[in-house]
C-alpha cells in the first residue's frame, strides 16, 4: 500500500468544477453559507458521494456526512472541511479539505481496499461566518459548543435566519452522527499564510492552533478647544495612546517571533479636527501559540494600558469581547501525519495554525490533527488565492495515508 496515491487529475478537476458555483469574474468564489450557490455546491458534492457509494446523511444544522463503510460499524475516522466561502473568497479554502476527503474514499474504492473502521467525510455548515456572524458554526453545534437553537436564530443582514435558509435550500436534515461514533479526525487545509512557501516545504504538520482574543479599550478624556486650552490643562486620551502603543509593540516583540498584536480599529470621538477627543476607542487582537506566553501578553497589555492612562489621569475600561482558546492536537494523529509525510518522502515541518478551523471544535470531542499545504504568497480570503495541482495532490496523499494508518488497513487480495 506504500505505492497508493490519490487520482490527482480527478481531484483537480473536481476542485475546478466546484469553483463554478459562485464563480467571480476575478477567478475567485462567492459561495456564502446557505445561499443558492452553496445549495448548488452541496448538491454537486452529494451527487459525487452517492456515485462513490457513500452513505449520505444531513444533520439538523445542515452538516453533510458521507460514510464509506468499514468492517466495524463504529469507530469512524472523520475528515472534511467546508464548502462555503468569503464574499470575495478563493477556490481552495475549505474546498480542498472536502474534496481531498472524497478523493481518499474514491482511491480506496479504486483499489478495492477494505478498512477496519469506516471513513466519514464531512462538510461543515457556515465555517466562514461572514453571512451569519458565527465562524465554524456547524462544527460548533456538532461538538456541543453551540446550542442548535442559537445557531438557528442567527440572521443575515436581510433578516433571514439560518433555520429558514436551511429549509429554503432543502439542507435541514434529521440524521445525526454521534461524536462518540468518531474515533479520530483529520482536516487538510491550505496554510493561509506564507511560511511553507517561504521555506519551500511541501507540507505543514499542524500541531495546534494558537490562543487568541480581542479586547476593547475605551479611554475617557474631556472635550476641549484645540486652541485656547493649554497642553497642561487637557485630559487627552491620545497622550495615553502615544505612551502605551510603542510599549505594547515592544512587549509583543519580547514574547518572541510567534507573538502577534494587532490594533485593527481606532476611533476618536467626536472626531473633529480642532477638538481634544472626549473618548478614544480601540481594539487589540492578541495571539500566541503557547498558553504561558499568551496569558502573559494579555496580562502585560492590561497593565501597560492601565499605567499609561493612570499617568494621564484618564479613566479607562478594557474588556475582552472575543476569545478562542488555543488547541493542542492529538499526538497520535500528529504522528500519523508525520508517518505519512515520511512514507511519501515529502518535505515538511511542524507548525501552529494562526487561523481557527472546524478542527478546533472537532478536537474537543475526539483525537484530531490537521495538515497544511502552501498557497501562493500565503494569500487567502482573496479571489487570487492559488495552489497547484501537485500541491493539492500532495496534501491529499498525506491525508490518505494518515487516515489509512488510523482506519487500520485490512489486507485485501490486491495487497
Ligand atoms: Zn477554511
Amino acid at each position: 500500500m506504500i505505492d497508493l496515491r490519490v487520482n490527482e487529475a480527478r481531484l483537480w478537476s473536481r476542485i475546478q468544477e466546484m469553483a463554478k458555483h459562485g464563480a467571480t469574474p476575478a477567478g475567485g468564489c462567492n459561495r456564502q453559507a446557505l445561499t443558492d450557490e452553496d445549495k448548488a455546491g452541496r448538491e454537486l458534492f452529494i451527487r459525487w458521494c452517492k456515485a462513490a457509494d457513500l452513505d449520505v446523511r444531513i444533520d439538523g444544522i445542515g452538516n453533510i456526512f458521507a460514510r464509506r463503510a468499514g468492517r466495524s460499524a463504529t469507530g469512524a475516522i472523520l475528515t472534511g472541511s467546508h464548502l462555503d466561502t468569503q464574499p470575495s473568497g478563493g477556490k481552495y479554502d475549505g474546498i480542498l479539505g472536502v474534496l481531498a476527503g472524497l478523493e481518499v474514499c474514491e482511491s480506496l474504492n479504486d483499489q478495492g481496499i477494505e478498512t477496519e473502521f469506516p471513513v466519514e467525510l464531512v462538510v461543515w455548515t457556515n465555517e466562514e461566518g461572514c453571512r451569519f456572524h458565527t465562524a465554524m458554526m456547524g462544527s460548533a453545534v456538532w461538538a456541543g459548543a453551540m446550542p442548535l437553537e442559537a445557531a438557528y436564530a442567527l440572521c443575515d443582514s436581510s433578516g433571514a435566519s439560518v433555520r429558514e435558509e436551511l429549509i429554503r435550500i432543502d439542507q435541514l436534515g434529521i440524521d445525526s452522527v454521534l461524536t462518540s461514533d468518531i474515533a479520530a479526525a483529520f482536516e487538510l487545509h491550505i496554510e493561509q499564510g506564507p511560511v511553507l512557501e517561504a521555506e519551500q516545504l511541501e507540507v505543514g504538520v499542524v500541531i495546534g492552533v494558537q490562543h487568541m482574543s480581542r479586547h476593547r479599550i475605551v479611554i475617557t478624556g474631556k472635550e476641549a478647544h484645540a486652541g485656547p486650552t493649554p497642553m497642561t490643562e487637557r485630559l487627552d486620551p491620545m497622550r495615553a495612546l502615544a505612551d502605551f502603543l510603542p510599549r505594547l509593540y515592544a512587549m509583543a516583540e519580547a514574547h518572541g517571533p510567534d507573538a502577534r498584536i494587532t490594533f485593527g480599529f481606532i476611533e476618536a470621538a467626536p472626531g473633529s479636527n480642532n477638538t481634544v477627543p472626549g473618548m478614544l476607542t480601540l481594539t487589540v487582537d492578541i495571539r500566541h501559540p503557547e498558553r504561558d506566553h499568551y496569558e502573559a501578553m494579555v496580562g502585560e497589555a492590561y497593565q501597560i494600558i492601565g499605567e499609561a492612562c493612570d499617568t494621564q489621569g484618564l479613566p479607562v475600561l478594557i474588556e475582552e469581547f472575543w476569545k478562542a482558546d488555543g488547541v493542542s492536537f492529538d499526538q497520535e494523529c500528529i504522528a500519523a501525519v508525520t508517518g505519512a509525510v515520511d512514507l511519501l518522502e515529502y518535505t515538511a515541518k511542524p507548525m501552529v495554525s494562526g487561523a481557527g478551523h472546524d478542527a478546533c471544535h472537532v478536537a474537543s470531542v475526539c483525537p484530531t490533527s490537521m495538515i497544511f499545504i502552501p498557497c501562493e504568497g500565503g494569500l487567502s480570503h482573496n479571489e487570487a488565492e492559488s495552489i497547484t495541482q501537485t500541491q493539492a495532490s500532495i496534501g491529499a496523499n498525506v491525508l490518505l495515508h494518515a487516515m489509512l494508518k488510523r482506519a487500520t488497513l485490512v489486507p485485501s487480495s490486491k495487497d
